[in-house]
């Protein structure tokens, strides 16, 4: 299988596509300047410690001093807390030391940014350093390996447990497991003990070496991170249409992911600058495939098609089969289009990065061997995908249940939002349906306010049918109320809108 990496940047977005076998598999977007500091680490200085605030400020290069309180200093044995992970922390009395006693003026000290400076309030500090990878979060100043409480499985939990105590003997550090490395091969958790080993030795060697408000580790953006968490030794090619960006991951990749060898030169080798005059994106379709991936309905090869609903609770996925070719039998068609829904369900999943609990509808079978089949060939479908995935045999009405994990919103959440003609519901009200409250809707306001006469405006739609279809009902309502009724389309009004307007 050969993987390709296409990474898209433009000032405000940079999108990151990981193709395979010329098919687009997954899609990761990153927008705006997020990129504050936080996560940063700098080389500090105190400047000043505040016994009476139990805090210092730390000079560590930028605008304003940094503040760091005493409960942010790391000590020996304190408990962690790391982010969105949350751990079963065992109670740890508090040590109460006065900040005396941990800081004094003039000391250097490497911090980490907790909070980016807001207006004239500086960066918040602590101390008690953290570095996220795929799988992990690397505490070097712990000695304790906890899971993510989030991985509920008990046998799994003692699994990654073991694991990572063992991949990381010869150092004393202490590591996070992540809720997505549930269910990771030993050798993915391998790869990320190497990279944040390395990644602490240069802090280490550029904390020693920086002067006072130098930056020694940065947190990653979004190609950084594709690089980190997308590149495994099977990538054959990075291709990167911004120079800039290109220069930084293969900087990046040479200091993080060296070779193993004389011969193997690591990843920044297989990282290209793109400089070709087609948009990137237009390689492999890529554009048109995230356009796609955006409809509700994926067609088959063999003339079926799926229908994805995304809705607050689950997805389902429909299987519908396409007209009846007369080769085979319909048992055979029905079975045929099963087989490669079931490999469009798992590229669709991914791709669209649908989560949460998946139903999928497939065309009735009824031999059990076919059932199996399908299920068997859905589950080998999903083992590329890195998300977390469960799948449940047929139910007695023939459904299968499934569930994906992900941290990101899906794909659709993220581009697009709920139609403003329907209100996300799909559908809108049929222009019969609207003259009617139309209708219902003068005769409340002429029993509620004085008027001579009334104005109707609404969409062209509802105005040409209630001019040319319903002129008898308008001359019997007038008649009834004894008003004068006018319509008016305004093009400006969607086609359930209106107005009645007393004159
Ligand atoms: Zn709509």
């Amino acid at each position: 299988m050969s993987e390709e990496i296409l990474v898209n940047v433009t000032p405000r977005e940079t999108r990151v596509a990981v193709v395979e076998n010329g098919m687009l598999q997954e899609l990761h977007i990153e927008r705006g300047w997020r990129r504050g500091v936080v996560g940063n680490l700098y080389k500090g200085r105190v400047q000043r410690v505040m016994p009476g605030m139990q805090a210092a400020f730390v000079d560590i290069g930028l605008e304003r001093a940094a503040f760091l309180h005493v409960n942010d200093i790391h000590r020996p044995n304190a408990a962690v807390n790391s982010g969105d992970e949350q751990l079963e922390a065992s109670p740890q009395p508090t040590q109460v030391r006065p900040i005396t006693e941990l800081l004094r003026d003039g000391q250097d000290i490497v911090v980490q940014v907790l909070k980016d400076p807001i207006g004239s309030k500086g960066a918040r500090l602590t101390t008690q350093i953290s570095i996220p990878s795929r799988y992990l979060v690397l505490l070097p100043q712990s000695r304790v390996v906890g899971v993510s409480a989030r991985i509920e499985d008990d046998a799994e939990r003692a699994r990654l447990k073991a694991l990572v105590s063992e991949l990381s003997m010869p150092s004393a550090a202490g590591y996070i497991v992540r809720t997505n490395a549930e269910g990771q091969p030993s050798e993915a958790l391998a790869e990320d003990i190497a990279y944040l080993s390395r990644v602490w030795a240069l802090i280490e060697k550029g904390s020693r070496e920086s002067r006072v408000g130098e930056c020694v580790y940065e947190d990653l953006n979004l190609p950084l991170r594709a690089v980190r968490d997308l590149i495994r030794r099977d990538v054959e090619k990075v291709r990167v249409d911004s120079r800039e960006t290109f220069e930084k991951l293969r900087t990046f990749a040479a200091q993080y992911m060296p070779g193993e060898s004389e011969e193997d030169s690591g990843l920044a080798e297989k990282i290209e600058h793109y400089s070709g005059a087609r948009p990137i994106f237009d390689l492999y379709g890529v554009e048109d495939e995230i356009q796609r991936a955006l409809q509700k309905e994926v067609p088959l090869k063999s003339g079926g098609y799926l229908v994805i609903d995304q809705t607050e609770a689950m997805t389902t996925v429909d299987v519908n089969t396409g007209s009846f070719l007369g080769q085979r039998t319909l048992e055979e068609t029905v079975f045929r289009t099963n087989l490669e829904a079931a490999q469009s369900v798992a590229r669709q999943l991914r791709l669209r990065n649908l989560g949460g609990i998946i139903i999928i509808d497939f065309i009735d079978m009824h031999d059990v061997d076919h059932r199996r089949q399908v299920l068997r060939t859905l589950e080998k479908s999903l083992i590329k995908d890195h998300a977390k995935t469960t799948v449940y045999d047929f139910s007695p009405l023939g459904l299968v249940e499934m569930t994906r994990k992900r941290t990101v919103e899906s794909l659709e959440r993220q581009l697009s939002e709920a139609c403003g003609t329907c209100s996300g519901r799909g559908t809108v009200k049929t222009a019969e349906t609207v003259t009617y409250e139309i209708f219902r809707e003068i005769t409340r306001a002429v029993r509620q306010f004085e008027a001579e006469r009334l104005l109707v405006i609404a969409s062209p739609i509802v105005v040409n049918r209630i001019t040319e279809e319903e002129s008898a009902a308008v001359a019997e309502l007038e008649e009834f109320l004894g008003k004068s009724i006018r319509f008016q389309a305004d093009d400006q009004y969607l086609q359930e809108q209106y107005d009645v307007v007393l004159l």
